[in-house]
C-alpha cells in the first residue's frame, strides 16, 4: 500500500499514551539518532515477549509449562544441511516426518526440498541443550531417525512447547496488541501465525475505517471480543492436538522384533494415524471461527453451526465466514466480493438493494451490490440479502433492505 512506510531494522524503544495522544520513541537497531513519532493508533505486533503488552500491564491468562513427552517442554531445533538424507531415509520423505521411539521424540521438515531440513527434538528430563554442540545435534538426530548422518549444522536453538496463553486484554486506549503478543500457542495444528494474520486483517480494516472517518471509533472496541474469543478457541484446539500426540507414550517394545513389538507398533500406528488426521485435517478450525457475541454483528436468531476441528459446516449465520460457492463461469463467489463491503442480493426475484447503496453512500462505506439469481445460492445463504464485511465475515442477513441504515450503522460501530 503506497500509504505505508515500513522501516526494517528500527526498534520501538518506548511509548506512552496520555491525554494529548501517543508518543513513541524509535531508533535504528544499528544505532543512530532516535526519532519521536506521534501515531493516532499504535499496534504492538512484537511477538511473545511483547514489550507493548508488558508496558500496558496486560497479564497472560491460561496455562504454560505444560509437560508432555513431546510438544510439552523444551525443544531442540536444528536447521541442517544433509544432501544424503533423502537417500538414507527408509520411508517416503513427507511434508513432515515424525519419529516416535522411547529414546527420542522428534519431527523433521524439508526446507528447500533438496538438502536443507528443520529438525525439532523434545528434550528428555534432566537434559540441558543450551551447551549442546554440533556433535550433540547429530547424536540426537540419530536417536530419533536411527542413522548417524554427517550433516552440517546451519543453526541450532531451543524453544518452549507447552504454552496455551491468551492476553487478558488486547489493548488499552488507542494501543492494541496482535499476534504472538496477544496469544501464544504450542504449534500443534500450526495455528499461531494463522491466528496472528487474522488479528491483523480484523484490526486492519477497522483502523482504516476509523482513521478515514468511515466508521464510529467504537468499531475498534469490537477487536478484542472478536479476536480474544478466537484466540481462546484456537489455543484450546492446539492444546488438544498437543495432548493427543504428546501424551502418547512411546514404549521400548516399539523397536522389538516379535509379537510384543508387532502389537506395540500396531497400537502406535492406530493412535498416530488417527492423530495425524485430528491435527492436520482441520477445515473446521481454519474456516469455522465465529464472532457471535461481537457488538458489530447483527444476529438473526438462527443457531450457529457446530464448532468441530475436522468438520467445517458452511453457514451464513451472521458472525461467521461467508460460505464458498462456485459460480456458473467457474469463479468462486469470493472472487466477486468487493475489497471492502459486499451486499449479496440473491434469488430469482433479486431484491431491491437501493436502500443499502444509498445508506452506504451516506455513511461513506465502500459497498458493492453483487446479484445472483441461482436459487442454490439463496438456499446456501438462507436469505436474499447478505451483508459481508471486508474480512469476509457475514455481518447481517435478512429479507428486506428497509433496515439498511440501521444495519450499516451497527456493523460500523455506531451506537443505536
Ligand atoms: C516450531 C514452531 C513451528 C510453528 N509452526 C507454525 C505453523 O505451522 N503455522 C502457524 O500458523 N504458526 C506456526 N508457528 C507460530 C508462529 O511462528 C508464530 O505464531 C508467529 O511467528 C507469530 O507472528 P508475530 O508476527 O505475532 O510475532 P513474531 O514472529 O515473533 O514477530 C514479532 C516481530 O516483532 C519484532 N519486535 C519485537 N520487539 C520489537 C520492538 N520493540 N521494536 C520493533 N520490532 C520489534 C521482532 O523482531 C519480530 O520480528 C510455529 C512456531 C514454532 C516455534
Amino acid at each position: 500500500m503506497p500509504s505505508n512506510d515500513i522501516r526494517y531494522g528500527w526498534q520501538v524503544e518506548d511509548f506512552a499514551e496520555s491525554e494529548s495522544g501517543i508518543e513513541a520513541t524509535v531508533r535504528p537497531v544499528s544505532g543512530g539518532t532516535e526519532q519521536r513519532v506521534r501515531p493516532r493508533y499504535f499496534v504492538g505486533a512484537d511477538g511473545a515477549r511483547s514489550s507493548v503488552r508488558r508496558r500496558l500491564g496486560i497479564r497472560w491468562l491460561g496455562e504454560t509449562g505444560i509437560v508432555r513427552d513431546f510438544m510439552g517442554g523444551k525443544m531442540f531445533a536444528v536447521y541442517l544441511r544433509a544432501p544424503g538424507l533423502r537417500a538414507a531415509m527408509p520411508h517416503r520423505l513427507g511434508w513432515m516426518n515424525v519419529a516416535v521411539n522411547a529414546e527420542r521424540r522428534a519431527f523433521l521438515m524439508p526446507v528447500d526440498g533438496i538438502s536443507e531440513y528443520a529438525f525439532h527434538a523434545a528434550l528428555r528430563p534432566g537434559e540441558n541443550a543450551d551447551a549442546w554442540t554440533e556433535e550433540d545435534a547429530r547424536r540426537v538426530f540419530a536417536q530419533a531417525f536411527g542413522k548417524n548422518l554427517g550433516f552440517e549444522v546451519l543453526s541450532a536453538t531451543t524453544w518452549i512447547a507447552g504454552h496455551s496463553l491468551v492476553a487478558e486484554r488486547f489493548g488499552a486506549g488507542s494501543v492494541f496488541i496482535a499476534g504472538d503478543a496477544a496469544h501464544l500457542f504450542t504449534p500443534t495444528g500450526g495455528l499461531g501465525y494463522n491466528t496472528a494474520v487474522e488479528d491483523a486483517v480484523n484490526l486492519g480494516w477497522k483502523l482504516a475505517h476509523v482513521v478515514q472517518g468511515r466508521a464510529h471509533a467504537n468499531l475498534l472496541s469490537s477487536y478484542e471480543p472478536e479476536r480474544k474469543t478466537v484466540a481462546l478457541r484456537n489455543t484450546a484446539y492446539a492444546k488438544r492436538f498437543a495432548d493427543s500426540v504428546g501424551l502418547f507414550v512411546a514404549l521400548p517394545e516399539l523397536e522389538e522384533a516379535g509379537p510384543r513389538g508387532d502389537a506395540a507398533r500396531a497400537a502406535a500406528s492406530a493412535h498416530l494415524n488417527a492423530h495425524a488426521r485430528l491435527e492436520f485435517n482441520i477445515p473446521g478450525v481454519t474456516f469455522g471461527a465465529r464472532y457471535d457475541s461481537s457488538p458489530v454483528i447483527v444476529p438473526d436468531g438462527t443457531a450457529r453451526p457446530p464448532d468441530e476441528a475436522n468438520q467445517y459446516t458452511p453457514s451464513a449465520c451472521p458472525g461467521g465466514r461467508a460460505p464458498h460457492a462456485w459460480l456458473p463461469d467457474g469463479r468462486s463467489i469470493f472472487d466477486t466480493f468487493n475489497f471492502e463491503w459486499t451486499l449479496l442480493a440473491l434469488g430469482a426475484e433479486v431484491p431491491d438493494a437501493t436502500a443499502f447503496e444509498a445508506s452506504g453512500d451516506a455513511l461513506k462505506i465502500d459497498l458493492k451490490v453483487v446479484r445472483y439469481s441461482e436459487p442454490r445460492l439463496c438456499e446456501l445463504y438462507e436469505a436474499p440479502l447478505v451483508l459481508i464485511r471486508p474480512d469476509q465475515i457475514v455481518a447481517w442477513r435478512g429479507e428486506r433492505a428497509g433496515d439498511a441504515r440501521a444495519v450499516l450503522r451497527a456493523a460500523t460501530g455506531h451506537p443505536p
